[in-house]
C-alpha cells in the first residue's frame, strides 16, 4: 500500500465520502449507529452501540482520529486497509477492556463510560495501544510478549509523534512502570514467563534496548520504528500469522544491522536483568521526584530525542492525516475469535 495519499485523491475520496453520506442518512440500525472514517487510504469503521444516554457521537470520532493518526504517524500510515471498532457503552467513565482481533480485517472492540469528557477521551492511551497491535503479525502463544511489548512501548511515541502527548510523560512513565518488566526469582526468560509484568513490561523493555541499540549501532539513522514498519509493509499486519522469528530477520534487514535477532536469542530462555538507572542516565532521562529533566549532553541524548521525533514525510504532511468523514451505515455480523485483552490501566 502507498505511503503517501495525493491531496487531489484525498479530496475526491471525502467528496465520495460525503456522497456517500448523502446516500446513507437515511438508513439507521434499531440499536446502533456506524461511522466511518478515512485516514489515508483506510477506512475505520466505527459502531457505537446504543445506550441512556447516549456517549456523545463527536467526541467519540474525535477520540478514534487522534489513536488513528498517533499510529499512522509512526508507522507512516494506518496498519490495515480497513478495521471495525465496536464500542459497547457502560455507565460511567473511562476506558476498558479493549481487545484487537485479527479477523475480518481487523477489528477492536472497547468499552466507553457514558461520562466520559473529552479530557479524558484526549488523556486515554488503549485506543492507540490497540490499533498498534493492528500492524504485527499473530505469533506463537509463548511469543505473546512482544505483541504486548510493541504495543505498550510504541503507543505513548505514535502518540507524542502526532502531538497528542508530551515526552516528559512517556519518560516519567517508562521511569515509573519499566521496572516492573525485568525478571523475578524464579523467571525463565521472556519465552516462558507468562506474567502481566514481564508480557507488558517485559516486553516494552525488549523493545526499548532493540530501539536503543539500532539507534546506537546506525549513528541514529535507523530505529526500531524502521524494523516495525519493514515486518509491516512485508504483510506482517495482524491478520497474518507468522513465524515470530521470521518477522525479527525482516525487521534486522530492514534497518540493515543484527540488534533484534541476538536480542531475541539472549532474552528468550534467560531472566536478562538491566541496570534501568544506568540506561536512563545515558539517555539523559533525570528524574527529580515530582518530573523528569533532560539532559542533551548525556551519552546517548540524541538517540533519546531520535525516539519520540517524527521522522516520516508521510506522517508530517497533514493533508495525510485530516481524513474525517462519517456516515450512517448497517451493520454487519460478527464472530469471535482469539483475542488481545487488554487491562484499564498500566
Ligand atoms: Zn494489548
Amino acid at each position: 500500500m502507498p505511503r503517501t495519499f495525493p491531496e487531489g485523491s484525498f479530496i475526491r475520496a471525502v467528496l465520495a465520502t460525503l456522497f456517500y453520506l448523502a446516500c446513507f442518512t437515511f438508513v439507521s440500525a434499531k440499536d446502533e449507529m456506524t461511522s466511518s472514517l478515512l485516514i489515508g487510504n483506510a477506512r475505520i469503521d466505527i459502531r457505537i452501540e446504543e445506550s441512556t444516554p447516549r456517549i456523545p457521537t463527536n467526541d467519540v470520532l474525535h477520540w478514534v482520529k487522534s489513536a488513528a493518526e498517533s499510529v499512522a504517524a509512526y508507522y507512516g500510515r494506518f496498519p490495515v486497509p480497513q478495521v471495525l471498532i465496536r464500542i459497547t457503552p457502560f455507565k460511567g467513565t473511562g476506558v476498558r477492556n479493549g481487545m484487537t482481533f485479527g479477523d475480518r480485517g481487523g477489528r477492536i472492540t472497547i468499552l466507553v463510560g457514558n461520562e466520559t469528557s473529552p479530557s479524558e477521551f484526549a488523556s486515554d492511551w488503549m485506543l492507540t495501544h490497540e490499533m498498534v497491535h493492528l500492524a504485527f503479525p499473530s505469533v506463537d502463544e509463548k511469543h505473546h510478549w512482544i505483541e504486548e511489548g510493541i504495543a505498550t512501548y510504541v503507543e505513548p511515541i505514535a502518540r507524542i509523534q502526532a502531538g497528542n502527548l508530551k515526552a516528559e510523560q512517556m519518560w516519567l512513565d517508562l521511569v515509573r512502570d519499566m521496572p516492573q518488566g525485568l525478571p523475578q526469582v524464579g523467571d525463565r526468560g521472556l519465552d516462558h514467563t507468562h506474567t502481566w509484568g514481564r508480557t507488558y513490561w517485559g516486553g516494552a523493555l525488549f523493545c526499548l534496548l532493540a530501539d536503543v541499540e539500532i539507534r546506537r549501532q546506525t549513528n541514529n539513522g535507523k530505529g526500531l520504528e524502521h524494523a516495525l514498519r519493514g515486518i509491516l509493509d512485508a504483510g506482517g499486519d495482524i491478520r497474518r500469522e507468522w513465524d515470530f522469528e521470521d518477522a525479527l530477520r525482516i525487521g534486522d534487514h530492514t534497518v540493515g544491522v543484527n540488534v533484534l535477532e541476538p536480542l531475541y536469542a539472549k532474552m528468550k530462555d534467560m531472566p536478562v536483568t538491566v541496570d534501568l538507572d544506568s540506561l536512563w542516565k545515558q539517555l539523559g532521562v533525570q528524574f527529580d521526584g515530582a518530573g523528569i529533566r533532560f539532559d542533551d549532553n548525556a551519552t546517548l541524548g540524541a538517540v533519546r530525542r531520535a525516539i519520540t521525533t517524527r521522522e516520516s514525510a508521510t506522517a508530517q504532511d497533514p493533508s495525510f492525516l485530516k481524513s474525517l468523514a462519517v456516515y450512517v451505515g448497517q451493520a454487519v455480523g460478527l464472530r469471535d475469535r482469539h483475542g488481545r485483552v487488554d487491562r484499564n490501566s498500566g
